[in-house]
């Protein structure tokens, strides 16, 4: 008998970490492989954790996350239009946490999970890890990365239970526009489907219009969760802080899940949401500005590659760019632009089939960076056989 479950060795690793492995010691790089802020968290933010760790709250906090914070999140929701309480609010350690979560809580052995492909592959990971079945539907560039609710219908068996929305997308970029999730809502209340929306680049939106959520759609509340947190808006990936945000029942089953995985997230780190969530939003408008102006370039930058196409992202700080007339796959595309040039990008088809073609680019980074990714992946291009 094998130490390790068959169900943990058919998990995939991400090929995100892969590529990031690959770059390890190599000198004069360029990286665009991690979905990372560059940024350094905000210092009010850093201080209300301090503060919180000096006033020796370094105990267990309750499951669900402590009152101050649960609040500050139901109140963000209800500016939004959105009438989340407190109860229905769990804290997490990052989103991916609550994503597990969220999985465990509602998943059982063989139900199965209509996913976007590409996609984030941590989806996949997930489902397997819980003992789901991962159901892949393509969204293609031609739809501007939404699903054609026509694919989900023809996904949907009598073991479908959940549809995962993700937008603005990691790896695409692509955001759904309010027909195609009313689409979607409509269909999981026929289907009698629920929703898994991850909403965490909700704030990294280039459309220039609010963001809309399908938990805002009629009777859709009660049939969605939303996981979000502070990672990307607030460059805090190493705070490891999220929240879910679901009709009571599922909250308390994951309040009851999470003693068995964290117990509680450190209050400190809790704190330092509340003051995210609830101070001065100029740091935010900043590290926006400069996504923007990135983004600018990026697309500009691949769109005058030959052979190259970009489909401007519509959100996230994501571009991915097609290269299907390069000749090259994108795991061959991704290796040789790493090898030959020490540039590190994340090959479409470490998204799902359907990303093969494509290449993800993370725009968090510098615009020195940028430009002098885009100065080597054009010569690298221009180097293939036409
Ligand atoms: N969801 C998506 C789509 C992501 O891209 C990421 C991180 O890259 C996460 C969730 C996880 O975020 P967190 O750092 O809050 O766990």
């Amino acid at each position: 008998m094998s130490f390790v479950s068959e169900k943990s060795k058919a998990t995939p690793r991400s090929v995100i970490r892969e590529m990031f492995a690959m770059q390890t010691g190599l000198d004069n790089l360029v990286s665009f492989a991690l979905g990372e802020p560059d940024f350094t968290t905000p210092t009010h933010i850093i201080e209300a954790a301090a503060e919180s760790f000096h006033r020796g709250e370094t105990h267990y906090t309750p499951n669900a996350g402590i009152p101050a914070l649960r609040e500050a999140i139901a109140r963000s929701y209800q500016e939004r239009g959105l009438d989340y309480r407190p109860e229905e609010i769990l804290v997490g350690a990052g989103a991916i946490s609550v994503l597990c979560l969220a999985c465990t809580a509602v998943l059982d052995i063989g139900d199965e999970v209509l996913l976007p492909d590409p996609g984030w592959a941590n989806y996949q990971g997930l489902m397997m890890q819980v003992g789901a079945k991962p159901v892949p539907v393509r969204v293609s560039e031609e739809n501007g990365f939404m699903y054609d609710v026509a694919d989900l219908r023809a996904a949907v068996t009598p073991r479908t239970k959940l549809i995962v929305l993700n937008f603005p997308s990691n790896p695409t970029g692509g955001v759904a526009d309010t027909e195609n999730l009313r689409q979607i809502a409509e269909l999981a209340k026929e289907k009698d489907l629920y929703i898994l929306t991850d909403e965490i680049y909700h704030e990294l939106l280039w459309t220039g219009e609010p963001y809309t959520s399908i938990a805002s759609f009629p009777s859709m509340k009660e049939r969605t969760i939303v996981v979000d947190g502070f990672s990307k808006k607030y460059a805090m990936t190493g705070f490891r802080l999220g929240w879910g945000a679901a009709p009571e029942e599922v909250t308390a089953t994951m309040t009851k899940l999470v003693e068995n995985v964290l117990s509680s997230v450190n209050e400190g780190v809790q704190w330092a949401g509340v003051a995210a969530l609830t101070g001065d939003q100029s740091c935010v408008t900043e590290m926006l500005d400069h996504y923007r102006r990135r983004r600018e370039i990026i697309v500009e930058g691949l769109n005058s590659i030959e052979r190259v196409h970009c489909l401007p992202p519509k959100g996230a700080f994501y571009a991915f760019p097609n290269i299907s007339q390069t000749g090259l796959g994108s795991r061959e595309f991704a290796i040789r632009l790493l090898q030959e040039t020490h540039t590190v990008v994340v090959p479409g088809v470490g998204f799902g089939q359907g990303g093969e073609g494509f290449i993800r680019i993370s725009y968090a980074t510098s615009e020195e960076n940028i430009r002098e990714g885009l100065r080597r992946i054009k010569k690298f291009v221009e180097s293939l056989p036409g």
